[in-house]
């Protein structure tokens, strides 16, 4: 247990809210479908978890487009910065005491098609028995809901990993129904399914090209949030 308290007191020092640890080994082959056996080196893997600030998260419910920019930036530069700077200094601790450690990036896709990167880090967090992937397609842990951004460090470090915690979804269709793409089709999570049998990115992906038009913005990447922002689960018990 000592390289679990060790690799758990940096992370909490270096901010996350969560770390915890998953066995991959039986789920290489769906992992594959990302980025192919070179994650069989890997039989475990590091999940790292961020709580997103309420203020910027309810903030985005009206939809509005200085408080949609401000969410983007919030998650893609500051917090995915955070997490990246950080688990480049978790990598390289677990190097030095001799293991293997790949840091994979937060929020970078790699699969354009699939807005996909190298592996899932909600896989992941969920093997780390850290929470559940919801019907939005989201990981939701049940203090925080979708309100987490999420990192992970693939190793071959001998690790005491969690327990897969049951979906807390159950009849709740929130999030589907107000995706105003439409885009979210209400199904749980199974690995028997892909992402985007659940979910379609095309439409998620569209709806907001449609709208930085509209608002005239040019920037890589947004997403209206509402599907964080809805979910019951997180939300301050006074916004509820
Ligand atoms: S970000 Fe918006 S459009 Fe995309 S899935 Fe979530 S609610 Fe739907
Ligand atoms: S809004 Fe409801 S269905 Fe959607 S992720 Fe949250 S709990 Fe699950």
């Amino acid at each position: 247990m000592k390289l679990e308290m060790a690799l758990k007191d940096m992370a909490f020092a270096l901010g996350w809210d969560y770390c915890g640890f998953a066995d991959l080994t039986a789920h290489h082959s769906y992992m594959e479908w990302f980025c192919g056996d070179f994650i069989r080196q890997f039989p475990m893997a590091v999940s790292l978890v961020y709580r997103l600030s309420d203020a910027v998260v309810d903030a985005i419910e009206r939809q509005e487009k200085d408080k949609i920019l401000s969410f983007h930036n919030y998650n893609y530069y500051a917090v995915d910065y955070l997490q990246n700077t950080g688990a480049v200094k978790i990598a390289r601790m677990l190097e030095r005491n001799g293991w293997m450690a790949y840091p994979v990036a937060a929020s970078f896709s790699v699969h354009n098609d699939r807005l996909a990167g190298l592996v899932s880090h909600k896989l992941v967090a969920r093997l780390a028995g850290l929470g559940w992937i919801g019907k939005n397609g989201l990981f939701l842990t049940p203090e925080d809901g979708p309100r987490v951004r999420l990192s992970t460090i693939l190793t071959d470090a001998s690790l005491k990993t969690g327990k897969v915690m049951e979906s807390g979804c159950r009849a709740c269709q929130i999030c589907t129904l107000a995706c105003p793409a439409g885009a979210i089709k209400g199904d749980e999570f199974s690995e028997s399914k892909t992402d985007t049998d659940r979910f379609d990115p095309k439409r998620c992906y569209d709806f907001m090209e449609k709208r930085k038009k509209v608002w005239g913005i040019e920037i890589e990447r947004c997403v209206c949030g509402l599907c964080v922002a809805v979910c019951p689960y997180g939300k301050r018990k006074n916004n509820v």
